[in-house]
């Protein structure tokens, strides 16, 4: 099995990856720019829909139940496609879903594919095994084709190019598109995409597309977008393949219902996404004449396995998450070496991919809980870091340094004596690296927690001490009086 998730397994810790991307300032500029904005409009929307909580409960309880039927779920998404004309395959992990669909593009002698933007062919790395057969993928989705473009890697799941501004996708564009002169404006900009994509979607034979949600008791498919590229690629080539995570599944065509409500409003701020394309299999005369879906597991039922870390499937990839995560919004996307990255990344990419290669993950956290009170399928992220975290201890793969402390820390807490010692060495210590009732710059390993931040010193007498004082004092007085 090759399980993986983009390069996620040659990636460097995230600590490490962290402290270099936080010196690039115009990275940290047109982070902080676009999360502000998409946050400001996701407030705003979410704020006039006044059952708000419980379209996220309903949300949630949808994914539940389908987490604990998925089995029956999928082979009633199978059946139903297969009725309506589509072919539906399974992929045990990133290489057989990559070659089930270049193998379907060489069966129709095809040497070009048309994409929506798809998370999931950025996590098996689908560009790289079509082009090393031989196959051009063509990315049609703006922010995908500027990552395409500039030979990029998406830094976030929504806005894939977040870390580039105007000027940047304008130097891109006028190198790569072989243009002589480009404006600067958005429009300008949007102009030279589309002339650029337009006359691809004509002459393309074969679109490949994700999937937002996969229907079990219809077959269908549903991708929400905002360019209208997506309906493009789904409905003028002949034949289409799907990637379909199997997460992505949900029971009932009226579930949608509630995704698509909640999906927009936190994804781009939006009441409704501007395109829901939803085709069910093929039909003569209309749309691609082939379909194909490609259900991908790449360690999708490790995690369901895990009782504790499960709901981390109930994710729509809708970024609010990423957008309130004060450590995304300082290092972006690219810190978490992974097609995921933000508080979602860091609890996905962990349990798809081995712990070993992604264990700094997990750390990458405040543990402040925005990220819960964003998400509108109430996905505890907080306690899935937690848990993964005592995972990472148990296995004993936490830093040396940590597992030195603990061991320490066990030692002295478990004895009254040996507390007060290390107590009274501390406060010896402190007198060093004292300012002001805050402890500053300490040595050693100690470093790391006061190099960005104060640590209030510790009091100068403890509480046992002043109780035995206080002891002493009452005993002292009682004698005196002779009470
Ligand atoms: S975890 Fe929740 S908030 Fe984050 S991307 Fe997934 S659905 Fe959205």
């Amino acid at each position: 099995m090759t399980v993986r998730v983009g390069d996620a397994a040659q990636a460097p810790d995230f600590e490490a990856a962290a402290k270099k991307l936080l010196r690039d300032t115009q990275l940290r500029r047109n982070l902080r720019h676009a999360t502000d904005v998409a946050r400001k409009k996701r407030s705003l929307v979410v704020g006039e829909t006044p059952d708000w909580q419980l379209l996220r409960e309903a949300a949630r309880r949808i994914k539940e139940h389908t987490m604990r039927h998925l089995d029956i779920y999928l082979q009633q998404f199978e059946e139903s496609c297969t009725r309506a004309g589509g072919k539906v395959h399974w992929a045990r992990d990133a290489d057989e879903a990559s070659r089930i669909v270049v193998d379907i593009v060489r069966a129709h002698n095809e040497k070009e594919v048309i994409k929506v933007k798809t998370m999931t062919s950025d996590e098996i790395k689908l560009n790289s095994a079509l082009e090393a057969a031989g196959i051009t993928p063509y990315e049609t989705d703006l922010a995908e084709l500027i990552i395409q473009l500039g030979g990029d890697a998406p830094s976030h799941i929504v806005a894939p190019a977040l870390h580039r501004n105007r000027m940047e996708v304008r130097e891109i564009f006028i190198k790569k598109m072989g243009l002589t002169q480009l404006g600067d404006t958005p429009e300008a900009l949007a102009e030279a995409a589309r002339l650029y994509l337009r006359e691809r979607f004509l002459r393309v034979k074969v679109g490949v597309s994700g999937a937002n949600f996969a229907i079990a008791d219809t077959g269908s498919v549903c991708v929400v977008e905002s360019e209208g590229n997506g309906r493009m690629c789904v409905s003028l080539p002949r034949v289409l393949i799907s990637l379909i995570g199997i997460e992505k599944v949900i029971p009932r065509f009226g579930d949608l219902d509630v995704f698509l409500q909640v999906l927009p409003r936190s994804a781009t701020g939006e009441r409704m996404n501007p395109y829901n394309s939803i085709w069910t299999g093929v039909h003569e005369g209309d749309g691609p004449q082939e379909f194909h879906a490609v259900l991908i597991d790449n360690g999708r039922t490790g995690v369901l396995a895990d009782p504790e870390s499960r709901e981390t499937l109930h994710c729509i990839r809708c970024g609010a998450c990423l957008n309130i995560c004060p450590v995304y919004r300082q290092t972006g996307g690219h810190a978490y070496g992974s097609t995921y990255s933000g508080p979602i990344g860091a609890i996905v990419t962990p349990q798809l991919q081995s712990m070993q290669h992604s264990q700094s993950l997990p750390y990458a956290s405040s543990l402040c809980g925005a990220c819960y009170e964003v998400c509108p399928v109430k996905i505890n992220i907080p306690e899935i870091l937690i848990h993964l975290r005592s995972k990472i201890v148990a296995n004993g793969e936490s830093p040396f340094s940590e597992r030195i402390g603990m061991k320490a820390a066990g030692f002295a807490l478990s004895n009254g004596g040996r507390l007060a010692s290390a107590e009274r060495f501390a406060r010896f210590i402190q007198r060093l690296y004292e300012r002001d009732g805050k402890l500053q710059h300490l040595p050693g390993i100690l470093k790391g927690w006061t190099e960005y931040r104060d640590m209030p010193a510790l009091p100068k007498e403890s509480f046992r001490e002043w109780w035995a004082k206080r002891e002493k004092k009452s005993r002292e007085t009682k004698k005196g009086t002779g009470s």
